[in-house]
């Protein structure tokens, strides 16, 4: 079990993530609740004592590292790492020029042995997931990877579900084709045109927004699931909100997700810098309540309080990406990007010639990369829902205990949606005022 106390203008906010509650109470309470932690419950009132039963009454265990036999939950082609935009921010430059795409013959070896794995564990679906670069520029292989997926998930008798993550800068055949043929779909955008061309050009030249905006209509017109990823920076900050309202209005996407520019060591100091945490706190918290109106949700990755996870991402949780040379890996960066911060996450290849060779060692290591092994984290009462966030950019080994501007703002975040969740409205809002949350302390801790 887990249960943080966070104390707020002269009140004490008890959370138990494990266990899905939150309670607000007075000093007197809490110092009550603090005494039962540990010598018993008998000068608990009986509405105190309720409090207590539901904070510790069930047995909520930790989630921890992976264990057994390899069982990824989904297959992810790197189609190539070029990329036919030059956004001022990308950390993939170098890169991007590479035009080099995935075997063929080593994705369908991939997508049979996953297939098998799947049915082995009696699971009933083949989740297959596109990145890059931009996934969709070798757009013939990723045709031949989706007919061969159909024809290897019906073989297995699985369902089977494609989604892929792009900057949606291509023709209208292939918006088409890609709502005709996707269940779900992350498209970049980061506003309007004014801002997107001046951040997100195409790597040709000029702006980007107008193909961009015309392919996200017709792919909002059948029946794909539609995400949209703002990426927020200096730039464009100050107006989320308004960002995030212009977006339900003109797309209707099912969800938005608003995410600060991640900055690793790697990033380039380009035009583009990190937004200011406050600003981005008090502008990701007015766009929640504007998307609210419209029925869709903005998300904002590492506050997902309904989320319980041991790590932020596939890595960790047998994330299984092959990259064009055929390595098979857990994340999608660039591996210099992971090694540059002392991480090794290739464990394994796929050839033509030699089939699947899977490193079930480092796996092991890989798997250990859980927020229970992140120093900072220890007393965090985010931890069950951040895990830590990305384990390159934002928690390396070497990373400091303190906590850094991600998580000034998943904690402002996180407690501003657990005192609206209370029908805190008022408290909720004064907190934005001065959104940091300074003392939060672990009342009982994990097991
Ligand atoms: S300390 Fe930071 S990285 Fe760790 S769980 Fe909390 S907010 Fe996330
Ligand atoms: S380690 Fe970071 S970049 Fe890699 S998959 Fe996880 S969140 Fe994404």
């Amino acid at each position: 079990m887990s249960v943080f106390s966070i104390p707020y203008s002269g009140h004490y906010l008890i959370y138990a993530p494990l266990a899905d509650y939150t309670a607000l109470v007075n000093t007197v309470a809490f110092e009550q609740l603090r005494k039962a932690a540990t010598a018993g419950t008998s000068h608990l009132s009986s509405a105190l004592f309720q409090v207590h039963q539901a904070l510790y009454d069930t047995l909520h265990l930790c989630p921890g590292p992976k264990s057994g036999s390899f069982a990824p939950e989904f297959v992810g082609f790197i189609t190539t790492r070029g990329c036919n935009m030059s956004c001022v921010y990308c950390d993939f430059h170098a890169a991007s020029t590479n035009m080099d795409s995935v075997s063929l013959r080593a994705a369908e070896i991939l997508l049979e042995w996953t297939a098998e794995n799947l049915k082995k564990r009696e699971k009933k679906l083949l989740d297959v997931q596109f990145f890059g670069g931009e996934p969709f520029l070798p757009i013939k292989q990723v045709r031949v990877i989706i007919d061969n997926a159909r024809r290897i998930a019906k073989a297995h008798d699985l369902e089977v579900h494609f989604g892929a993550c792009t900057n949606a800068a291509f023709g209208v055949e292939t918006a088409r084709w890609i709502a005709a043929e996707f269940d779900s779909i992350i498209v970049s955008l980061d506003g309007a045109s004014e801002i997107q061309d001046s951040v997100r050009p195409m790597r040709s030249g000029g702006g980007s927004f107008a193909t961009i905006d015309r392919n996200v209509q017709i792919l909002t017109e059948g029946s794909l699931e539609i995400a949209i990823r703002i990426c927020v920076t200096q730039q464009n900050v100050e107006k989320l909100s308004q960002i995030v309202e212009w977006m339900c209005r003109r797309y209707r996407p099912g969800i938005i997700i608003a995410e600060p520019l991640k900055q690793s060591r790697q990033t380039p100091d380009s035009v583009a810098q990190r937004a200011d945490p406050e600003i981005f706190i008090r502008q990701f918290c007015a766009g929640h309540e504007i998307a609210q109106r419209y029925g869709i949700e903005l998300g904002h990755a590492t506050s997902q309080i309904d989320k319980i996870q041991a790590s932020f991402c596939p890595t960790g949780r047998d994330g299984l990406i092959i990259d064009p040379d055929g390595t098979l890996n857990s994340c999608y960066l660039l591996p210099q990007d992971w090694r540059n911060e002392g991480l090794e996450l290739e464990f394994g290849r796929v050839s033509p010639l030699d089939g699947i060779q899977i490193d079930m060692q480092n796996l092991s290591l890989i798997r250990q990369m859980v927020v229970g092994n992140k120093p900072r984290c220890t007393n965090c009462f985010c931890k069950w829902h951040c895990a830590g966030g990305c384990h390159v950019a934002h928690t390396p080994p070497d990373s400091s205990a303190d906590y850094s501007d991600v998580c000034i703002e998943t904690r402002a975040i996180t407690l501003w949606k657990l005192l609206k969740g209370l029908g805190r409205e008022e408290m909720a809002d004064a907190f934005l005022k001065h959104p940091i949350v300074e003392d939060d302390s672990v009342l009982t801790s994990a097991s």
